[in-house]
């Protein structure tokens, strides 16, 4: 700690009349003791008015001749005292001006003040209590010490696992406050500022970055092994078997096109993460594009021996978006039903006006995309639309999925505004629902509908 009395000039130096006067001030309470010692002994004792004068002269010549050590003490005493333990108002709105949780302890590690952000994620915690009563990091605790101790800034991170797993990191700074002369570095230590920030969604996506391209690696690998041990086996055993080679050559396309798919749905996740925060400007009519688009799907649902059934509203039903991106959302969810639901032997899709909560508000069109196949089961409905995420990995990859369909469902429909939804009940089929906010006013007579 800073000894400021002793490095710098008192208030008053070079003005002679000002030190006096300071120094008086200094002893003003031996001097009026003095002088009460002085009317009393006049009064009572009758010791003579020279006497008592003098005796005034003697000890106001002391105080002013006392060794200015003394003064200063004094002085720094006096400061103290006017010194508040709690922060002042600017230091409180500065810290409620800041978005991350803040707490403000003296060098004991006791809350003095604890600002909006903090209030909200620890439950209010009251000031006069320790820090430690809410934040129970021994780590933590220890930087305090440290900080308190006069040691530089300290930075912290730990983990909590209840009620949920979360990374948290803490900033414990010193904090100086009312320095002479305004050096905020020459003042005294009066507080520690800390300050909480929450790692969980920095250190989720890093670890999702991770598993991604591990997974996206490992996908691209399995072909390639395949390819590679295919190559090697003609180029070796199966060198003159022609019926072998042709066999070979047939799994290897496949391979091949397995490879291409995976790899173009990686660029279009990769292409609409970009765009993942413009929302797109162009106004069209939904209904065309679900017709033609489960149109151009006829000949897979022929294949499968699905019957598709399409019903959309006579009106147009305008919406806010990407053509392209659409018709991917469009495909994917009916290629979908086809491939997956093909046991039920139907798929219904249906256009149609949602409920919307106001008359005069534009409302939503719900696309519906049902089949009634086996289903889903319900602890697999919230991830389906991660990476690479499958109910079962050997029928996707029969099926020709790559896992990313949905992932990219998601990402397009986020960019749109939109939600998807999904249904299932296991043995009764599935219903994937796309809520998109309509670009005009959605009246009754949207429902008015056409089945194609
Ligand atoms: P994929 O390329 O494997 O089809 P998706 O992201 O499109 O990947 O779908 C993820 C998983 O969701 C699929 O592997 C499948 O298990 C499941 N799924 C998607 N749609 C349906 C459906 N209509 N019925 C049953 N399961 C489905």
């Amino acid at each position: 700690m800073n000894d400021e009395s002793t490095d710098r000039p008192a208030p008053a130096a070079g003005n002679f009349l000002g030190e006096l006067r300071a120094r008086l001030a200094a002893q003003r309470w031996m001097l009026g003791a003095a002088v009460a010692l002085g009317v009393v002994a006049w009064w009572q004792a009758g010791v003579t008015l020279p006497l008592v004068l003098a005796g005034i002269a003697v000890m106001v010549l002391a105080a002013l001749l006392a060794p200015r050590r003394r003064l200063l003490v004094a002085r720094r005493l006096r400061q103290s005292r006017q010194v508040s333990p709690w922060p002042d108002t600017g230091m409180k709105h500065l810290s409620d001006a800041l978005p991350n949780p803040c707490f403000i302890v003296d060098r004991r590690g006791i809350t003095r003040y604890v600002n909006r952000a903090a209030r909200i994620r620890f439950g209010d915690p009251h000031p006069g209590d320790p820090l430690s009563m809410r934040l129970r990091i021994p780590a933590l605790l220890e930087a305090l010490d440290r900080v308190g101790a006069g040691g530089p800034a300290q930075r912290i991170e730990w983990s909590e696992r209840v009620p949920m797993e979360s990374w948290l990191e803490a900033f414990v700074a010193p904090l100086a406050q009312g320095g002479e002369g305004g050096e905020a570095s020459a003042a005294p230590l009066r507080f520690i500022l800390v300050t909480v920030q929450d790692l969980t969604e920095q250190r989720r996506l890093e670890r999702m970055r991770a598993d991604f391209v591990a997974n996206a690696s490992h996908e691209l690998r399995t072909p390639l092994a395949s390819l590679t041990g295919f190559v090697e086996t003609l180029q070796g055993p199966a060198r003159d078997d022609p019926v072998a080679r042709e066999r070979f050559l047939a799994i290897m396309l496949q391979q091949g096109d397995r490879m291409r798919r995976l790899i173009d749905d990686l660029l279009s996740l990769s292409r609409i993460e970009l765009k993942a925060h413009v929302q797109p400007e162009t106004v069209l009519d939904l209904a065309p594009l679900v017709r033609h688009t489960c149109d151009a799907l006829t000949p897979v649902a022929d294949e499968a021996g699905v019957a598709v059934e399409v019903t959309t509203p006579q009106r147009p039903c305008m919406v806010r978006g990407d053509r392209d991106e659409l018709i991917e959302v469009i495909e994917n969810l009916v290629e979908n039903s086809i491939k997956y639901g093909a046991s039920g032997k139907r798929v219904e899709i249906r256009l149609a006006a949602g409920e919307t909560a106001r008359a005069d508000a534009p409302g939503v069109w719900v696309l519906a995309v049902r089949d009634f196949g086996p289903g889903i089961p319900p602890q697999h409905l919230p991830r389906l639309t991660e990476r690479f995420y499958r109910v079962d990995v050997s029928t996707s990859r029969e099926m020709k999925g790559t896992g990313l369909g949905l992932a990219i469902v998601k990402h397009i429909l986020t960019r749109h505004k939109a939600r998807l939804e999904i249904e299932s009940t296991p043995g009764e089929g599935a219903c994937f629902s796309v809520k998109i906010p309509a670009a005009t006013i959605v009246t009754e007579l949207d429902d008015a509908e056409k089945v194609v």
